[in-house]
């Protein structure tokens, strides 16, 4: 026996290094065991999301976006003579705010006295943690008051096209590219398919997206999903929906993809593709059989409301456990065990989760949909706003897409905020803000909003539902699909 500790958290990605950090804050010496390494196998903090996920992919879209936004400069006033893409630098300029993002977390981790642990962890029992060091240095048991598993998630493989050629790529291989493919299919129309396919449209691939659902964005509002489609279309991303992929061919430099589609059978080649089929959680080697930590039907963690594992004080969190898989819902986790271990009862607002797609226009969201809200028979009130009638949006050039709130009939409370447009991942945490409040929407009509910005669309479309926006024509409240 070695180390004793009141914390070790398996995992530093955002859910883990959350939890650590907040743990050590609380006063409990803690420690954090991460396996990840960076390109040259040095350890590399901060999970899926700094290493090849949230970050990584933002760096992508948001320069691939500045190229797209530099072609249309001459719409502005701005002639460009000859604008071009160096992928070698643009992928530096990534790799240096990976680099930069990682090792701050290190310094986190110091600075708040979190013990870090480079290398593998393992739940054996009784709060007991196998330790395997990176540096091949021998193993260590180490014993906690308390373990955290915070494991993640890795891609899901489907065996109809195996990521085992350079030609066949996860998100992963898709953020490393070294040349722009001239035709990219990619397989799955979820978040990270069309992330990953909107960047490499903008650098000038052709981009099929395969969807094998018939319906586009199954989990975001109607109106919402169909006219993103439409804009995601008009730029260039041929989405093929209700097309189910059935078998890949790699090779010497193109696979050749089968699919199910509306008309049958068909193929089509391409010069890289990108499986975006969902994440699993990644439990393999994670705790024994005697730890007491059970599984639940969808191959999760099974813990309840407060993240606790069947296991006495051992808590599971983030993308290893039910829930949406984003970064945010495991911060909050992982804050929220801290301050149970340390004591306290926080609880963690799931039904409060912004959702955000990073295309351009963005899309994101808080709350229920028109459609769930009809399903569970609630009565709602309906404002929406398009940014084309936005004096801020029309400004910046960018005015496509809408906002839409909803509110309570009963009691007036908003219930869910959807946003398609520029900035939508920033304008979305007003809406949560004011639903963390219990805000209504007369709450937020009678709120004073700077003008001239981009969130005086969510003050227009609270007063669409009164009928009384100032800068469109009122309709009827109900239904805007
Ligand atoms: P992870 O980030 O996966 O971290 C888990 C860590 O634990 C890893 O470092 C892993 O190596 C380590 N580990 C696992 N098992 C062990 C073990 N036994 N011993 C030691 N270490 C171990 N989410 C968003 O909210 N916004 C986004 O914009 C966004 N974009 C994304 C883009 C892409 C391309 C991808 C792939 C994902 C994206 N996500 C995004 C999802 C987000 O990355 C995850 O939800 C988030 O990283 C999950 O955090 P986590 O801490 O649960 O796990
Ligand atoms: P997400 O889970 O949001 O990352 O989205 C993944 C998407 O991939 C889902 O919409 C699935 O319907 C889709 N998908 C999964 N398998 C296939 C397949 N074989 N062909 C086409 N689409 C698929």
């Amino acid at each position: 026996m070695s180390e004793e500790y009141d914390v070790i958290v398996i995992g530093a990605g955002p859910a883990g290094y959350h939890a650590a950090i907040r743990c050590s804050q609380l006063g409990l010496r803690t420690a954090c065991i991460d396996k990840s390494v960076d390109m040259n196998g040095a350890p590399a903090y901060g999970g899926t999301c700094l290493n090849w996920g949230c970050i990584p992919s933002k760096a992508l879209l948001d320069a691939s976006q500045k190229f797209e936004d530099a072609k249309r400069f001459e719409d502005i006033g701005i002639t460009i003579a000859d604008l071009q893409v160096d992928l070698s630098a643009m992928m530096n300029h990534k790799n240096d705010v990976v680099a930069s993002l990682t090792s701050g977390i290190a310094g986190l981790f110091k600075g708040n006295g979190v013990v870090d642990l480079p290398g593998h962890g393992r739940l054996v029992k009784d709060c007991m943690v196998e330790y395997v060091p990176a540096d091949a240095s021998e193993p260590e048991i180490l014993v906690a008051e308390n373990v955290i598993l915070a494991p993640g998630s890795v891609p899901v493989d489907i065996s109809v096209a195996p990521v085992d050629s350079n030609l066949i790529e996860d998100s992963t291989g898709a953020l490393n590219f070294t040349a722009v493919p001239p035709r990219l299919g990619v397989i799955g129309a979820g978040v990270i398919g069309l992330e990953l396919g909107s960047v490499w449209n903008r650098l000038g691939s052709n981009v099929i997206v395969l969807e094998a659902l018939e319906e586009f964005l199954p989990m975001a509002d109607r109106r919402i999903a169909r006219d993103s489609l439409r804009i995601f279309q008009s730029q260039g991303l041929d989405i093929r929906l209700d097309t189910k992929v059935i078998g890949s061919k790699v090779g010497s430099s193109t696979v050749v993809v089968d699919y199910e589609g509306k008309n049958g059978t068909e193929s089509i080649e391409v010069d890289k593709l990108v499986v975006a089929v969902g994440r699993r959680p990644l439990v393999s080697n994670l705790f024994s059989e005697d730890s007491g930590v059970s599984l639940d039907e969808d191959g999760f963690i099974s813990v309840d409301e407060n993240c606790r594992t069947k296991a006495q004080n051992v808590f599971a969190i983030g993308d290893a456990v039910r829930g949406p898989m984003l970064a945010h819902k495991g911060m909050e986790e992982g804050i929220m065990v801290a301050e149970q271990i340390a004591g306290g009862q926080p609880t963690v607002a799931y039904d409060r989760i912004p959702s955000v797609i990073y295309t351009n226009p963005e899309i994101a969201w808080v709350g229920s949909t028109e459609q769930e809200l009809a399903e569970n028979s609630v009565e709602f009130n309906v404002g929406t706003f398009p940014f084309a009638a936005s004096g801020r949006a029309l400004a910046a050039n960018e005015n496509q897409g809408m906002v839409k709130v909803l509110a309570d009939a009963k009691n007036d409370r908003i219930v869910g905020v959807h946003v398609l447009g520029p900035h939508a991942s920033e304008l979305i945490a007003q809406a949560v803000i004011a639903m963390e409040f219990d805000a209504s929407s007369e709450d937020l009509a009678l709120t004073m909003f700077a003008h001239p910005t981009l969130g005086e669309a969510i003050h227009e479309a609270v007063l669409g539902i009164s009928g009384q926006a100032i800068h469109m024509v009122n309709r009827k409240s109900g239904s805007s699909k």
